[in-house]
């Protein structure tokens, strides 16, 4: 390398946030060059209600939805809020008004939810008495069909809500909706009610097929910046009969149930990053599943020559794993000494087992699917994107053995 040239960088964190896509930034920029108040009834407002429900409209038909059932949101992270705040407020709210004893209604969720779903249940458990049940996972990462059909019926606090992602966000592992859904639906004909179902489909939206309608869910997350539209764009899609009750509260936009002035610009970015995700799904997966291929087999062959000492691949195998993740534990690497490391040697990655106060956290992920704490503080997970290349997988295969072996020695 020539004196003052840059290093290349290879950006393998896909999953935390990705490229904006071409066409994503164009519709954001073309949207800044117009005024108008979606809400306001003058001409300009008007112009940008119809530039809006265009908007809502394709994002709907992308993904097998009616547009009456897109909550446009901030992101994630809100759009996990309102389906579980939402729907536990009007659980609690309607038995109320029935005279039903079950007035602190449970939430069902599996034991690996992101923390936007996982910190508001714990909030509804701490602050207003929701009964919180876990789904357990099994050494996979897969939720565990059979714990849930016994969760369900378990005692009088009728669940409010039951929560299963639709692939999680460390490891990738995808999650068997349709199943959570007819066990549900099982569970509610018995009890004589109907149990809504969400999934938080941050992750898997572009890399799975995802429609709405045959999923079967009643609330689904979405983000746009998972899929290359800007931070700030997302959405709740949820069944009409779903009744939620306003996180924010203001001037009863979408539905009533998400108050604040219509973002036009990010909803025109989100329609055009969903439809690209949804006809580009095949030829992207086929993209991520060839260096997924090359990267793990490169790490087999490192392994294999005792260049990487221990290294375990989590989960069921690439069938069951979203073709953008690769996510390992190296025994006695720490995550932040791999990171600090990776980074130095010009690669991005990420581990969900964050350092707090110089304390390695274990991977509350792997701690469910039953990894030892020792285990699950030396996590590292690689993510692809759309602009990956084999350039990126060959960096991350160069530096890992001398990263890892200093990790062990930290
Ligand atoms: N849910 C999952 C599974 C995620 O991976 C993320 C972000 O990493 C979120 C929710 C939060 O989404 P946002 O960043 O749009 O708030």
């Amino acid at each position: 390398m020539s004196a003052g040239a840059v290093a290349a960088r290879h950006y393998l964190d896909h999953a935390a946030t990705t490229d904006v896509r071409p066409e994503a930034a164009a519709a954001f920029a073309d949207e800044l060059a117009h005024t108008g108040n979606a809400a306001s009834s003058h001409a300009a407002g008007r112009a940008a209600r119809s530039r809006l429900e265009d908007a809502r409209e394709e994002i709907a038909a992308a993904l097998g939805a009616d547009p009456h059932e897109v909550v446009l949101t901030s992101g994630g992270t809100e759009a996990d809020n309102l389906a579980v705040k939402g729907a536990w407020f009007a659980a609690r709210d309607r038995r109320a008004s029935v005279g039903d004893p079950r007035l602190a209604p449970a939430i069902v969720l599996s034991a690996i939810e992101h923390d936007a779903i996982a910190k508001a249940a714990a909030w509804l458990a701490a602050s207003e008495g929701a009964t919180l049940r876990t789904l357990p996972v099994t050494g996979e990462g897969i939720v565990d069909l059979d714990a849930l059909s016994a969760l369900l019926g378990a005692d009088d606090a009728l669940p409010a809500l039951v929560t299963v992602m639709l692939a999680n966000n460390e490891t990738g592992v995808i999650q068997p909706i349709p199943e959570v859904v007819e066990a549900v639906r099982a569970a509610s004909e018995s009890l004589g009610t109907r149990i809504p179902v969400h999934t938080d489909a941050v992750q898997a939206l572009g890399k799975v097929d995802v429609d709405f309608g045959r999923l079967g869910v009643d609330a689904l997350s979405l983000s746009g910046h998972k899929i290359g539209a800007p931070v700030g764009s997302g959405a709740l899609l949820v069944r009409r009969d779903v009744a939620l009750v306003p996180v924010e509260h203001g001037g009863g936009q979408e539905r009533s149930v998400r108050s604040g002035t219509l973002p036009v610009a990010q909803a025109r970015a989100l329609a055009a990053a969903v439809r690209a995700a949804v006809a580009e799904l095949e030829a992207h997966v086929a993209h991520l599943a060839e260096l997924r291929a090359r990267l793990v087999h490169g790490l087999e062959r490192l392994a294999k020559n005792g260049e990487l000492g221990e290294v375990r691949i989590t989960g069921p195998g690439p069938d069951g794993t979203l073709a953008s993740h690769v996510h390992l534990v190296l025994p006695g690497a720490h995550a932040e000494a791999l990171l600090v490391g990776l980074d130095l040697a010009g690669v991005d990655a990420s581990s969900a087992s964050a350092c707090h106060a110089g304390v390695q956290q274990p991977s509350g992920v792997l701690l469910a699917m039953g990894y030892p704490p020792d285990d699950a503080r030396c996590a590292l997970r690689l993510t692809l994107g759309r602009t990956s290349t084999e350039a990126d997988v060959d960096a991350v295969l160069a530096a890992l053995p001398a990263v890892a072996a200093a990790a062990r020695r930290h």
